[in-house]
């Protein structure tokens, strides 16, 4: 599976939508002919099985079910170490250089030049480059490793400010491989790095046998780390892999849907770093034998904003202030949301620092200036033919087809399947394995067309999708031009080029056209003619949400909406809220 040219798509589709359209039917060779993969059929007993996973490790290598993500291996520390580890050239191979890891691409400059805000009373002073930070030596050598160069403009802001001990607010309207992950591990690692000795709970000698009746104890983070979904949380816990390479700091992962019973086993083993989602992780808090939180140093809540829209909010308290048990005294948070609404706002207030730092990070537009985006009119009764001429022009490459409801993933991976195209799915009703299968199906072109629901595709970081097709628009009432921003995300991520294609029809569809036509404006696309009467007359582009509501008077429970920030200074650094948000 390689990387394409996008003008060669571009150009292949709009050759193909300007074809008669062939019968899929009579056409199901010339997905071979294509140089598509041949589709595997879907093995319902593999997932119906009631047994954990095994990977082909525990089995002789035979064919038996997928690995859980929460397996994947990782650096086992021994007492007698000193201050680094010994290499391990096998892991290192894994964690590093696997075919599937993303990689940084040639537009990397367009990355650089996101337009970052940062705000507080001390302004930080970005860091221009990992060697000037001050990082501890081992997780620099682990950014060298990852082939990370020059820090994103958010890690330029995250790292001096986490490192002088601020509390964070990162508001980045795209979650866009803008490399938020690293933005807060990097820091928090290479504060915890010389310290970890000192700091982390005891814990067995994993690496030199380790009787689970003997050795087991009580896993007490350092780092919490809370996520939305199962696939962020095991996304960040790959980046965490790889940057506690060789150091004392055991990551672990929490989520719904996969093995308790391994979950706890894994915990058991100790753990520093704690990536959890927040059902499993309230549940393993009830056990207190099991996981601590007494000893966390750092919370860090990635995509507040959807966590706060779940209805998490009541169990929030509980999970910030370290579950009531929590000792220590200089406790930092950071927060990641894509919106800076009240209900995030609040949280701010309440848990973080007056003197924390807030980092803006520009409009999704101006990060989305390497997708091709290609709107297209088709009539909803044409969607599958238009899908499978769209797909069957393209050059073979990683496609991601975004639908609205769990029925039409099925409904459209099936069409698809029954084509000859190689294609997968995933939505919120699959069981967890099916779900990694399906990820990792996708990941390493086994199957490289996934259909998926918006949601089930939040936050994915997958190399090389080289096209996000809309086969349904997301509707304005539902997530509206954010999720559109989010879906067509998930190709150019880090400075690559990608294309994204919707099926656009004025039936369905029209309420979103306003946000949809600005949109297009601001990333400099072409607007198709039938979306024309939704420019504005003088062509300027401005979004609701661009209000900066910081300045809100009075909340709801009296306090001084400004509290977390003080008068003068908040007014002085701050700079005017329309100046934040214009191009
Ligand atoms: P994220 O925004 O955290 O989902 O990160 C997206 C991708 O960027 C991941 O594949 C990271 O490995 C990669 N990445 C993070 N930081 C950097 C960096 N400084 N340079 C290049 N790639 C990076």
């Amino acid at each position: 599976m390689e990387n394409f040219d996008v003008s060669d798509m571009s150009n292949a589709l709009k050759e193909s939508t300007g074809n008669e359209s062939t019968l899929p039917t009579e056409a199901a060779s010339a997905a071979r002919e294509k140089g598509w993969t041949t589709p595997e059929r879907y093995d319902y007993e593999k997932y119906t099985a009631t047994v954990a996973p095994l990977g082909p490790s525990h089995n002789n290598g035979e064919e038996s079910l997928p690995e859980w993500a929460a397996q994947a291996a990782k650096y086992e520390w021994r007492d007698d170490y000193g201050d680094v580890g010994p290499e391990n050239p096998a892991l290192e191979e894994q964690l590093y250089r696997g075919e599937y890891i993303n990689r940084t691409g040639l537009k990397i400059g367009n990355l650089q030049n996101i337009e970052v805000i940062a705000e507080s009373r001390e302004r930080p002073s970005p860091v221009k480059s990992f060697d000037e930070a001050g990082l501890h030596p081992i997780i620099r050598e682990n950014i060298r490793l990852c082939k990370y160069e020059v820090p994103t403009p958010i890690q330029a802001y995250t790292i001096p400010a986490v490192l002088t001990g601020h509390d964070l607010i990162a508001i980045s309207q795209t979650e866009k491989g803008s490399g938020k992950t690293a933005a807060f591990l990097i820091p928090v690692l290479s504060q915890l790095m010389g310290k970890a000795k000192k700091l982390a709970a005891p814990r067995p000698n994993v690496a030199d046998g380790y009787d689970r009746t003997i050795h087991a104890v009580t896993a007490e983070p350092l780092v919490l780390i809370v996520a939305p979904t199962r696939e962020l949380s095991t996304q960040i816990f790959d980046e965490a892999r790889r940057l506690c390479y060789r150091s004392m700091l055991r990551p672990c992962v929490v989520y719904g849907g996969a093995s308790v019973r391994e979950q706890q086993e894994d915990l058991e083993k100790g753990c520093d770093i704690l990536i959890a989602t927040p059902g499993r992780l309230l549940d393993f808090m009830n056990k207190a034998k099991l996981l601590s939180l007494r000893r966390v140093k750092y919370t860090i809540i990635d995509e507040a904003d959807e966590l706060l829209l779940s209805d998490w909010e009541p169990d929030f308290r509980r999970i910030m202030s370290g579950g009531d048990v929590n000792e220590d005294a200089d406790h930092r948070y950071m927060m990641f949301s894509a919106t800076f609404d009240k209900g995030c706002r609040q949280m701010a207030r309440r848990f973080l620092a007056a003197d924390h730092v807030r980092v803006r990070i520009g409009r999704p537009g101006s990060t989305h200036l390497n997708v091709d985006q290609n709107i297209i009119y088709v009539d909803p009764a044409m969607k599958n033919q238009c899908l499978y001429d769209l797909i069957i022009a393209m050059p073979p490459s990683r496609t991601l087809v975004f639908v609205n409801s769990k029925s039409q993933a099925d409904f459209v991976d099936d069409y698809l399947y029954n084509n000859k195209l190689p294609s997968t799915s995933i939505h919120s009703d699959r069981n967890q394995i099916e779900r990694e299968d399906a990820l990792r199906a996708f990941r390493t072109a086994r199957c490289p067309i996934l259909v998926a629901t918006g949601v089930s595709a939040r936050g994915l970081d997958i190399k090389n999708v080289m096209h996000v097709i809309n086969y349904d628009l997301p509707r304005a009432q539902h997530g509206g031009i954010t999720e559109y921003v989010h879906r067509i995300g998930r190709t150019a991520r880090i400075g690559n080029e990608g294309l994204a294609t919707s099926f656009y029809n004025h039936d369905h569809d029209s309420e979103l056209a306003p946000d949809l036509v600005k949109l297009l404006l601001e990333t400099n696309q072409k607007i198709p003619d039938f979306l024309d009467s939704y420019i504005p007359a003088d062509r300027v582009v401005k979004f609701e949400d661009d209000t900066d509501e910081e300045n809100e008077e009075k909340d709801n429970d009296g306090d001084d909406a400004d509290d977390a920030w003080g008068g003068a200074s908040e007014s002085e650094d701050a700079p005017a809220a329309d100046s934040k948000w214009e191009f």
